[in-house]
């Protein structure tokens, strides 16, 4: 079975776009077939990959308002072996124009399912805001993956968006659930770093990643060279930490798999 996790907070700067670049890369890498899906109008993910948003003719804009097929508006990076659905500017009009369209919250749901067969991940990079692309997101996944930043008010919008979360889960997707929230730039010399963590997991029991991402500057130098961490620095705090990730999420989906029978 496919996996589909949107990487969702409606804060900027999490780590969101960082965790799902780094991620998929490492997932790719231990044999996984990976589909990143750029929802930002920022287009952060894309030029993560060294792609220039400014070139993008096909994308996500084109797959969820002009019904173009999904293989003409996903790229392969051979090399990597990852494909991305990227983003454009033109994105950030897409939140008006959908707001007339009909079946508005699940065209990405519907948009991916040709797509299905050919991946076992497809990650979903949101934009920091609980918007239509957002809640699109929500409706097409299986589950989220919630990246925190290990800073004060950490836990701010968090109550918004598990709320959020539930009235999907009631309205339109019985089975989204919350597969995790992921700690990212832990300061291993800052205390408040593990207060963070602490006051996370009171109230989120059970729901943190064991992986805890460190801030690590490889991590923030990597987008500029075009590279996921596993081809900039793999031997890197950073990168050992998201290696760390993919497996700990590997395992337990086979785990899940193993109960549900797939
Ligand atoms: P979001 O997608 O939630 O807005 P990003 O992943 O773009 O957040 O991260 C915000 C900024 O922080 C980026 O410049 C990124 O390179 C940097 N960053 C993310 N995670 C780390 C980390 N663990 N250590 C250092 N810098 C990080
Ligand atoms: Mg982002």
């Amino acid at each position: 079975m496919t996996h589909i996790y949107a990487l969702v907070n409606q804060k900027g700067g999490v780590g969101k776009t960082t965790t799902t670049i780094n991620l998929g890369a490492y997932l790719a890498q231990l044999g996984q077939r990976v589909l990143l899906v750029d929802m930002d109008a920022q287009a952060n993910a894309t030029s993560c990959l060294g792609i220039d948003k400014r070139t993008v003719e096909s994308g996500i804009y084109e797959l969820l308002m002009d019904d173009k097929p999904i293989a003409d508006c996903t790229l392969v990076n051979t090399k990597l072996n990852i494909s991305i659905i990227p983003s454009s500017p033109s994105l950030s009009g897409a939140e008006v124009e959908l707001v007339n369209e009909l079946a508005r919250e699940s065209r990405l749901k519907t948009r991916l399912k040709p797509a299905l067969k050919q991946f076992d991940y497809i990650l979903l990079d949101c934009p920091p805001a609980l918007s239509l692309l957002t809640l699109n997101a929500l409706v097409a996944a299986e589950a989220v993956i919630i990246p925190v930043q290990c800073e004060y008010l950490a836990l701010e919008g968090l109550g918004q968006l598990a709320q959020t979360i539930n009235r999907v889960r009631s309205a339109m997707n019985t089975h989204l659930h919350i597969r995790g929230l992921l700690m990212t730039m832990f300061d291993v010399r800052a205390t408040l770093s593990t207060q963070v963590v602490e006051e996370v997991r009171k109230h989120f029991p059970g729901k943190i990643f064991h992986t805890i991402i460190p801030r690590n500057v490889r991590l923030a130098e990597a987008p500029s060279h075009g590279l996921p961490i596993s081809a900039f620095a793999p031997s890197s705090p950073g990168g050992q930490a998201y290696l760390a990730l993919a497996e700990e999420l590997l395992k337990g989906d086979k785990k899940l798999d193993a109960s549900r029978g797939d």
